[in-house]
């Protein structure tokens, strides 16, 4: 059965807007993307800012074949790790999986820090504010964070299936 997924998308290094936008183009079964936003780094060493957006899937796929396309998509921007939280030209977190939690060594859904961040539950509220409502705290982590996440615009293949 088909659920909703949804993945969060930063990046801090090189053509940003770029590697959103391939991603957003090379992922499976995306149904919505949200508007694309500016956001101060959280945590991490001293790096510039990030764009950040979310996408939702609509998909069969399991959590460990949403975690390897993620992957995949930060493979395909020459992600390389070095330090913690450190810069990257991609990183694609997998969010939340419609009526699922998984806690497996390399793979935990909900996101556990998703919720504390405002440049997720913001662009996550514009494509399902019922969702980010029914976390607790969300509006207060929303209204703290306005002043570091702002919208910038949105990625040309919005509609990817036409829509
Ligand atoms: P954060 O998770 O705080 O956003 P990060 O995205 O910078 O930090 P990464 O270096 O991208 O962290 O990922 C580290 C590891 O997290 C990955 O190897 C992956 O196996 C694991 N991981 C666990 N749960 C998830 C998830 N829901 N989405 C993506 N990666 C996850
Ligand atoms: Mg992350
Ligand atoms: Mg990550």
């Amino acid at each position: 059965m088909k659920r909703t997924v949804y993945l969060g998308l930063g990046s801090n290094l090189g053509n940003r807007l770029e590697y959103l936008q391939l991603a957003v183009s090379n992922l499976p079964d995306v149904s919505k993307v949200s508007p694309v936003y500016e956001t101060a780094p959280v945590g991490g060493p001293d790096q510039g800012p990030y764009l950040n957006c979310v996408v939702q899937l609509k998909t069969e796929l399991t959590g460990q074949d949403l975690l390897a396309e993620c992957q995949k998509q930060e493979k395909l921007a020459d992600r390389i790790r070095k330090e913690r939280w450190g810069p990257r030209t991609l990183d694609v977190d997998l969010l939340w999986i419609d009526g699922e939690v998984i806690e497996e060594e390399n793979l935990t859904v909900p996101h556990p820090r998703m919720k504390e961040r405002g440049f997720v539950l913001i662009p996550l509220r514009d494509l399902d504010p019922t969702l980010v409502d029914s976390f607790p705290n969300s509006q207060k982590v929303i209204s703290g964070d306005l002043d570091s996440v702002i919208k910038i615009g949105t990625l040309l293949d919005e509609t990817p299936n036409g829509e």
